[in-house]
């Protein structure tokens, strides 16, 4: 036998069934997704569909290169014969902003816009972090209005609703400014930051020249007195970033939904300005953060597109998944309603047109295939977790009869002529 060859680390498989070490199947994805799709078109966002690979240069220019994901994360390769570098998509949102400058989508009107699927990012792969993720993300483009930005959070927490995790998410909220305020910030910042520079880690002191606003994002439990009692954005703030602050708190108030103002909140992409905010639950150990967002004002002009001020978000579908699974509510149901079985050499032919008029009518069928021993094909049912057998006999198919059995209820087994079968199944099924 030859040697397997094993997944690449940190890149999940979905599977029909829960793997030890990863509960999420393909059918409780694909019962989300199902859910997304309503939900997304409940708020009158359409959806994209961008490629997985991009320029380099487009991250680089819109994540930020000092960023760990771009500084550290990417898949980077150069295609070969060409000088090109290109990456494997870290995120969603230079993607998707690309695509509507290079299309000009924005020329006409505002645009509210959707888009799911695999990121790679190559950080250490551990429970609800990994080197291939998924993200649901939502980009309105257009929209200067604090009214947006306490939309989308009133439709993240619809959604958190619909999977019942909202008892388990806390919004936290932040205020970046615009580049002035935060490079007044900054100044004050790194002065603050200089006088402890001897207590601080490798990474945070070179944050400290590169990045420091994300010093202030730093986990090191050492550091947090430090990041506490730093120069803090919101003091920095003029008047209109004040205004669309506190317009866009007031509107959250309004629609009763709760909020913890978080002063160090940043965001690790370098693109965010003036509101931020994510959702962060404390039962998926540290990986705490399930939604973040915030707007990204001149993200689009960056990428040579015109003046768009813009806000999304994109949440992380395994972490949010893993809590789905653990407390809230989705159904994914993907067993067969119907197993066809049949006995006797002539009766395949019977079974299959059997089969045909079922799917026909809407009915889930799977058709047995292979060993034709009833008590083979009844294990096989079983297994199946269907919920209704239709056996076809030679005897009784001369006859134009099947026998029905309910596998799962209380309504035992019947023969019926087969004009009959449907009525007989929806009947038992009511
Ligand atoms: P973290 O601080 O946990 O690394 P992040 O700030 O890097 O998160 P974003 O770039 O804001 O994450 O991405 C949005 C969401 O995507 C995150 O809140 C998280 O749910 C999810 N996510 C990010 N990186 C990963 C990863 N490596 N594996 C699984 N999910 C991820
Ligand atoms: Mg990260």
């Amino acid at each position: 036998m030859s040697r397997k060859i094993q997944s690449v680390k940190g890149m999940n498989d979905l599977l029909p069934i829960e793997q030890k070490d990863f509960k999420l199947t393909a059918s409780f994805w694909q019962a989300f997704e199902e859910v997304v799709a309503r939900w997304t078109l409940r708020y009158g966002y359409q959806q994209i569909r961008t490629p997985i690979v991009e320029q380099t240069g487009l991250f680089v220019r819109s994540i930020g290169e000092e960023t760990d994901v771009v500084g550290k994360e990417m898949y980077t390769f150069s295609d070969s014969n060409d000088t090109l570098s290109l990456s494997l998509r870290p995120e969603g949102t230079a993607s998707c902003l690309r695509a509507v400058v290079e299309h000009n989508l924005t020329y006409a009107a505002p645009q509210k816009l959707w888009y799911m699927g695999p990121m790679f990012r190559r950080e250490r792969p551990q429970k609800g972090r990994y080197r291939q993720f998924h993200q649901v993300g939502i980009e309105a483009l257009g929209f200067p209005d604090p009214d947006i930005d306490a939309e989308i959070i009133a439709m993240c927490a619809d959604l958190w609703r619909e999977l019942g995790i909202a008892d388990y998410l806390t919004l936290e909220i932040n205020c970046l400014g615009n580049r002035e305020e935060r490079a007044a910030h900054r100044t004050a910042l790194v002065e603050y930051l200089l006088q402890y520079e001897t207590q601080l880690d490798d990474d945070s002191r070179r944050r400290l020249h590169t990045n420091p606003l994300r010093v202030l994002d730093t986990k090191n439990p050492d550091l947090q007195e430090i990041a506490n009692r730093a120069p803090r954005l919101i003091d920095f703030l003029g008047e209109a970033s004040r205004q669309h602050h506190d317009a866009f708190k007031a509107l959250l108030d309004g629609l009763g939904i709760v909020y913890v103002e978080n002063p160090r909140l940043v965001r690790g992409l370098d693109y965010y300005n003036q509101t931020v905010f994510e959702w962060t639950t404390d039962k998926l150990g540290a990986q705490a953060t399930v939604c973040g967002g915030g707007r990204y004002d001149g993200l689009m002009e960056e990428l040579g597109g015109q003046p768009t001020p813009s806000i999304g978000f994109a949440m992380g579908i395994e972490r949010l998944l893993l809590l789905v699974h653990e407390f809230g509510c989705l159904k994914a149901d993907n067993s067969p309603d119907v197993y066809v079985m049949q006995q006797g050499e002539g009766s395949t032919l019977i079974a299959m047109r059997y089969a045909a008029q079922l799917r026909a009518a809407g009915w889930n069928v799977l058709q047995h295939s292979g060993s034709q021993k009833l008590k083979n094909q009844f294990k096989r049912a079983d297994q199946s977790k269907a919920r209704f057998a239709l056996i076809v006999a030679e005897s009784e198919a001369a006859s134009g009869s099947v026998t029905l059995k309910d596998l799962q209820g209380m309504h035992g087994q019947t023969t019926v002529p087969a004009e009959q079968m449907i009525n007989q199944l929806k009947e038992w099924k009511a």
